[in-house]
């Protein structure tokens, strides 16, 4: 619930959410409000502030996210992860721990920005695309991610199962992935 979480200065990374009690593996945190939702393409229209607390709704659309949710800061090795607007413990939460999720699980532009949440497999920049973690990570992520990233994945690995199940047949993945709109990825 949002009286378990509090908003306070996590160093360079300016705010972040902090636990003001211990949470469980799988034990539901909060629950991140929407403002308004906007169209990608007005996405110039918001405030400079507005723009800081965005959150990917699906390819055409993004919301601004409301306090506490919107000071979530990333980690590449997150403690939570959210479903829809429910944030979860992803693993064992110690009270004043700062919570942390994973932002490229809802990205898809390809956006790169510099990365401080220390890590150990954090190389100090973010490549904002669900499709530019390691391969193994996808999977166990894949329940988190939105739906609209769900779909891609899937499509993504039905295309390629369709590869190699054709030998020497061309490989489409890149040219369909770019007719959707996405930015082509391995
Ligand atoms: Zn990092």
């Amino acid at each position: 619930m949002i009286g378990d979480v509090a908003v306070r200065g996590a160093g360079r990374k300016g705010l972040g959410v902090f636990a003001l009690r211990q949470f469980d593996k799988g034990e539901f945190i909060f629950r991140r409000r929407y403002g308004r939702i906007v169209a990608n393409t007005r996405i110039l229209s918001l405030t400079r502030e507005e723009r800081r607390h965005l959150c990917e709704i699906d390819y055409a659309r993004s919301a601004v996210l409301l306090a506490p949710g919107c000071y979530l800061n990333h980690s590449c090795e997150p403690n939570a992860m959210r479903s829809g607007v429910k944030v979860f413990a992803w693993r064992r939460i110690r009270m004043g721990d700062e919570i942390t999720i994973d932002y490229r699980l809802n990205a898809f532009s390809g956006d790169r920005w510099r990365c401080s949440c220390r890590a150990a497999s954090c190389t100090g920049e973010i490549v904002g695309d669900f499709f530019s973690l390691s391969p193994s990570t996808p999977s166990e992520y894949l329940q988190f991610a939105p739906r609209f990233i769900q779909r891609e994945y899937r499509r993504r690995l039905a295309n390629s199962r369709k590869r190699v199940g054709v030998a020497g047949a061309p490989r489409r993945l890149s040219r369909v992935a770019r007719g959707s709109g996405l930015r082509a990825s391995r």
